[in-house]
C-alpha cells in the first residue's frame, strides 16, 4: 500500500520522548509514510487555552488514516476536562470500539512467573471502549446523608457487544475466551453469551471458550499461555488487560490499539502513561510506543515492516540493549538506536 498519512500526537510527559524514537524508527523503515505532528495538544496548551483537543485538531486526525499518540496527562492539570477532552473525545467520536492490547513475553527474564512452563504468554486482550460501566451514566442520591446511594449504571447494548466479539474472532490465530460476569450481574451477562453463541456460530474455525472474570483473571496468572484472543467488556478489559501486561514484563514495552474495524481508523498508544515520575530523565522505555507504530503499520498495509520491528525489539531486548526497567542501561534515545540497528 502507497500513501499512508499518518497524525502523531506526542502529548504530555515521557510522550514526546517515546514518540520521537518511534519516528524515528519509522524514518527507518518506511520513509514514505506522511507524518503530521499535533505538538500544540498537551497540557500546557490546555492550561493556557482551556482548549484540549480542537475541531481543526479533529479535522486534521480525520484526514489521515491512523493516529499515533504519546500520553495525555499531567499532574499540573487537575480538571478532569483536560484527559476525557482529548482521550474520550477521540474514541467516542471516531467510534473506537475496540481496546486491542497484545500480551508477548519478550524475555523469560522479564516474567514474574516462577514456573518456566507458564511464561510463554503471548495473547491478546480486546477490551470493549465505548459503553460498559464507563459511560458515566448513574447518579447520586440522597447525598451528604447517611443514605447517599451512587449508581454507576453497567449499559450493555446488542451493537456494542456483537461488534466487539465479532472483532475478536476475526482476528483470533486459534481461540477466543469470553469474559464476563454472568453468574452475577445476569443482564448483560445474558446479552454478551448469546452475542458470544451467535459470533461462535459464524466462525466454526476456530475454537472459543467462556470463563467469568474472577477465574479468568485467575488463570492469566496460573496459566497464561493457554489464552489466544480474550475478549471482555470495558471495565473487566481494563483489568484483565493490566494483569497480562504485568504476566508479560510490565508496561513500558506494552502497545495497544483503539480501532473502529468498520472503517479501519486506528488511534495506537503506548499502554503507559505520561509517567511524571521519569520525565526528562532520558530513562523512558521507547518499546511500547515503537511496538504501538508497529501495530500501526500491520494494519495499514506495512506487514513486512511491522514484522521487521517486532523482530527487532525482541533481540534488542534478548542482548539487554534496552532501558533499566527490562534489565538494560540504556537511554530512550540509545535504546530506539538499537532498534534501528537492529533493522540494518
Ligand atoms: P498517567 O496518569 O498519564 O497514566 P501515571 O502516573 O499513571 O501517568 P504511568 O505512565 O501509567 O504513570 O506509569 C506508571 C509507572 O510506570 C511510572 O511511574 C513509571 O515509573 C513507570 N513507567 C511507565 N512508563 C514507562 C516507560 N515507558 N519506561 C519506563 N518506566 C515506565
Ligand atoms: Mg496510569
Amino acid at each position: 500500500m502507497t500513501g499512508l498519512r499518518i497524525t502523531v500526537l506526542p502529548g504530555d510527559g515521557i510522550g514526546p520522548e517515546v514518540v520521537a524514537q518511534a519516528l524515528a524508527v519509522l524514518d527507518a523503515v518506511a520513509p514514505e509514510v506522511e507524518v503530521d505532528v499535533l505538538d500544540r495538544v498537551n497540557a500546557t496548551t490546555f492550561a493556557r487555552t482551556g482548549a484540549a483537543l480542537t475541531d481543526d485538531d479533529l479535522a486534521r486526525i480525520r484526514a489521515s488514516d491512523a493516529l499515533l499518540l504519546g500520553a495525555i496527562g499531567d499532574p499540573s492539570v487537575r480538571s478532569p476536562d483536560y484527559a476525557r477532552g482529548v482521550l474520550l473525545r477521540l474514541r467516542f467520536e471516531l467510534d473506537l470500539y475496540v481496546n486491542q492490547r497484545p500480551a508477548v513475553l519478550l524475555h523469560a527474564r522479564l516474567s514474574p512467573l516462577r514456573d518456566p512452563a507458564r511464561r510463554g504468554i503471548d495473547c491478546v486482550i480486546v477490551r470493549e471502549n465505548t459503553e460498559g460501566a464507563y459511560t458515566g451514566i448513574g447518579g447520586t442520591l440522597r447525598k451528604w446523608t447517611p443514605h447517599e446511594t451512587a449508581i454507576d449504571a453497567d449499559v450493555s447494548t446488542y451493537h456494542g457487544v456483537s461488534r466487539v466479539i465479532e472483532h475478536a474472532f476475526r482476528i483470533a490465530r486459534r481461540e477466543v475466551c469470553v469474559v464476563d460476569k454472568a453468574n452475577a450481574v445476569p443482564f448483560g451477562g445474558e446479552l454478551w453469551q448469546r452475542c458470544w453463541r451467535e459470533a461462535a456460530g459464524r466462525h466454526p474455525g476456530i475454537a472459543t471458550s467462556h470463563l467469568y472474570v474472577d477465574v479468568a483473571a485467575m488463570t492469566l496468572v496460573s496459566d497464561p499461555t493457554r489464552f489466544d484472543v480474550v475478549v471482555a467488556s470495558n471495565a473487566h478489559g481494563d483489568i484483565l488487560s493490566d494483569v497480562a501486561a504485568a504476566v508479560a514484563g510490565g508496561l513500558g514495552a506494552a502497545p495497544s490499539a483503539n480501532l473502529d474495524p468498520a472503517t479501519g481508523f486506528g488511534l495506537y498508544e503506548p499502554v503507559h502513561g505520561s509517567a511524571p515520575d521519569i520525565a526528562g530523565t532520558g530513562v523512558a522505555n521507547p518499546l511500547g510506543a515503537i511496538a504501538s507504530l508497529a501495530m500501526l503499520l500491520a494494519d495499514h498495509g506495512h506487514e513486512d515492516q511491522a514484522q521487521a520491528i517486532q523482530t527487532a525489539i525482541r533481540s534488542t531486548v534478548d542482548k539487554r540493549r534496552c532501558t533499566p526497567d527490562l534489565g538494560g542501561a540504556l537511554t530512550t534515545e540509545q535504546a530506539a538506536a538499537a532498534v534501528i540497528a537492529e533493522l540494518a
